[in-house]
């Protein structure tokens, strides 16, 4: 269930928290509340947020951040691909 925030009452912008399921990771996304109210009455995701991209829509759908998307989706051309080196400050 996504977490929402009212961060801008003035442009009617909310900030929506999604917790990826793949990593844990969470992530806010700031999104207008007009958008996501047509979204939960039932309008097609990428008619409601016409103005998001198709990753951010996604991340809202799903809850799948952009990182672990790519990792299920580009495996292959990933293999030679590290972003992130694992935690070794354990002094
Ligand atoms: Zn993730």
């Amino acid at each position: 269930m996504a977490k929402l925030d009212l961060i801008d009452v003035v442009n009617d912008l909310v900030k929506v928290v999604r917790t990826c399921p793949q990593c844990n990771k969470e992530q806010g996304l700031t999104v207008k509340y007009s958008e996501y109210q047509a979204w939960k009455d039932g309008a097609l995701i990428q008619n409601a947020f016409v103005s998001l991209t198709a990753g951010e829509r996604e991340i809202l759908k799903t809850g799948i951040c952009e990182k672990c998307w790519d990792e299920m989706f580009n495996f292959e051309e990933d293999e030679i691909y590290v972003d992130e080196t694992p935690r070794t400050d354990t002094f």
